[in-house]
């Protein structure tokens, strides 16, 4: 006999979740299937550990510059590993919220692997090794991402995912980050901040490639403040364990990586080289670089199994399974949210998508996830969030309607002593297409431009738009 649900998730990230627990509030039978850990990627080794040790660091940081408000703190230190326990506690808190939401609104929840046999049929296999057969009329795939290294590069004890280093138990004295987007810079910064030598490359012209250039300068800016040594244009050819660290080859393909290195501030950490270069450039362009561990942050990839989806005859591609706005694969009945269809792979993206596809097969009620409306946020120090468009988009498309308020025109940011920011609002004929906000609390800020993305706000509303004072929110003031 086989367990019959109107639906049945596969994957409890953020994304499967959401799902679960908004077709459950309808009052159809649901059942949610997951083999590592309630809340996913997002609570285990994404969202949630990153930013609970960004809190530390961040704190530990602002502890030093205090003198400047009259505030003095004798000798800040911090302890490792009391950050960890932090990290520990916020994640156990985090996966004990989306059990207790998932059990209150009646989700049957079953650890263990899910397999899809056939549209409609699951089998579920227990962590004791007991197996199941599980029906339901809906499937939904979430399941998730995974970290992607470059061809010919393994994981190994001091060449590290962000999963690796998450576990990390103890703090290195080096860090070398190979990719300068989000998950690198926010590591960066975290490490940076905590005494770490940090040296990162990243293969493309400016940090966070797609972000806006100014954005991406400012936060360039701030990280060789902290001292960290930032090598855009440089690509890792070659890396290896040595016997107590990590050595990396890495390379120019542009002219001029020399000019670049010679601008670093004076406080920009020199790589240890000890051959009289503090940089190691070698006449074509090349970076030899070391350090006790490695990061890398190249990408993540959807993961599936081919052979599964082949077999079913589930449509994917490298980028993700192929899925229409409805989230609908091309097979009738199973459905795919989240990551593994590709695309932003953010956790609030997963959710709505989820939200959205629970709306729709128990109620035919549609809630969209406009991608244009999905915000992103990088938690460095500052942080860079932005909304739909950005300036270089911008002007490529001709829309050169461009408002922008800097964080130093805000009395609010002046007074706390927020430090450099700005705001970047783009308008298409009079319509709001896009916003990017560099600067403290620019994650916080970015929420209300994506509900007016959302519902298609133009100039005039926002000019109606009340703020109070005095708040740094009055930066998005016209
Ligand atoms: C270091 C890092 C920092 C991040 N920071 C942020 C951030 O600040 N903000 C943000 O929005 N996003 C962030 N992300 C991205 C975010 O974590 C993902 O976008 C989000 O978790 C995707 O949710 P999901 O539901 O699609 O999949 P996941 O969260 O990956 O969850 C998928 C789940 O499915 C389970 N699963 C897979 N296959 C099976 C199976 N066959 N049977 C049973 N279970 C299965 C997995 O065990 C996993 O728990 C970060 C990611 C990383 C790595």
């Amino acid at each position: 006999m086989f367990e019959k649900f109107d639906i049945l998730v596969i994957g409890a990230g953020p994304g499967g979740h959401a799902a679960a627990v908004w077709a459950a509030r309808h009052g159809t039978r649901v059942a949610i299937i997951e083999r590592q850990g309630w809340g996913g990627t997002c609570t285990h080794r994404g969202c949630i550990p990153t930013k609970a040790l960004l809190a530390c660091s961040r704190r530990y940081a602002q502890m030093k510059n205090l003198g400047r408000m009259g505030v003095s703190v004798a000798d800040p230190s911090f302890d490792f590993a009391a950050m960890k326990r932090h990290q520990e506690q916020i994640v156990k808190i985090s996966s004990l919220g989306v059990q207790k939401s998932l059990k209150e609104t009646g989700v049957e929840m079953k650890s263990g692997e899910g397999r899809i046999i056939s549209p409609g049929e699951v089998e579920w296999t227990a962590p004791d090794g007991r197996r199941e057969r599980l029906s339901a009329r809906n499937l939904v795939i979430a399941w998730g991402s995974e970290p992607a290294l470059p061809p010919g590069v393994q994981p190994s004890e001091r060449i590290l995912t962000s999963d690796g280093l998450l576990s990390l138990r103890t703090l290195p004295e080096s860090l070398l980050i190979v990719g300068g987007s989000v998950i690198g810079v926010e590591f960066a910064t975290l490490f940076a901040e905590l005494g770490v030598r940090v040296t990162l490359i990243e293969m493309m012209g400016q940090l966070l490639p797609g972000e806006e250039g100014e954005a991406a300068a400012l936060l360039a800016r701030e990280l060789k403040n902290l001292r960290v040594a930032v090598h855009t244009g440089m690509r890792m050819e070659t890396i290896r364990e040595t016997g107590s660290g990590v050595q990396l080859l890495a390379v120019s393909d542009a002219p001029g990586a020399e000019t670049r290195q010679a601008q670093d501030p004076p406080g920009a950490h020199p790589p240890d080289k000890g051959n009289g270069d503090p940089y190691g450039i070698r006449p074509a362009g090349t970076l030899d670089l070391s350090a006790d561990y490695a990061l890398i942050c190249t990408g993540r990839r959807p993961r599936f199994s081919a052979e599964e989806l082949n077999a079913l005859g589930i449509r994917h591609e490298r980028r993700g399974i192929v899925v229409d706005a409805r989230q609908m694969t091309n097979v009738p009945g199973i459905y795919a949210v989240g990551d593994v269809t590709g695309g932003m792979m953010l956790a609030h993206r997963a959710m709505q998508q989820g939200k959205g596809l629970a709306a729709r097969l128990c109620s035919g009620r549609e809630i969209r996830c406009p991608e244009e409306a999905v915000p992103s946020v990088v938690y460095t120090h500052p942080q860079i969030a932005r909304v739909g468009l950005t300036e270089e988009e911008a002007l490529r498309k001709g829309i050169a309607e461009i408002h922008r308020a800097d964080f130093a025109a805000n009395i609010t940011a002046r007074t706390v002593l927020l430090g450099p920011g700005f705001v970047k609002l783009l308008f298409d004929r009079e319509k709001l297409a896009g916003a990017t906000i560099a600067g403290d609390q620019a994650g916080e800020l970015i929420a209300p431009l994506s509900l007016a993305m959302a519902a298609g706000l133009d100039r005039r509303q926002l000019e109606e738009w009340i703020i109070p004072h005095p708040t740094l929110s009055e930066v998005l003031g016209l």
